[in-house]
């Protein structure tokens, strides 16, 4: 998997759209800045193995036989289907 920016990981807390807490430090981040190595996952449909990117931000969920569109950036959290690349 490529290097992990905060909000996709496990131990970011958003404060808005652009910044949060890192949970580890304590510390003030940007959003979309890169973690460092070894944080933990945060479970979205784009780091499912069922994900298929399309155009832009819409791709769709695999995971059944009968596809839907779905968000890179969705939760998936309480997924049951979910499995990380
Ligand atoms: S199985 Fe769940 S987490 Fe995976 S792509 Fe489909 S909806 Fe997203």
């Amino acid at each position: 998997m490529d290097k992990l920016t905060y909000r996709d990981t496990r131990d970011y807390v958003a404060i808005d759209v652009d910044k949060g807490i890192d949970h580890r430090t304590g510390q003030l981040v940007h959003a979309d800045a890169v973690a460092p190595e070894g944080y933990a996952v945060l479970p979205k449909c784009k780091h499912c193995k069922h994900y298929q990117q399309d155009e832009g931000t819409v791709g769709k969920c695999m995971a059944d036989e009968q596809e839907f569109i779905a968000y890179g950036d969705m939760a998936a959290i309480t997924c049951r289907d979910y499995t990380q690349v």
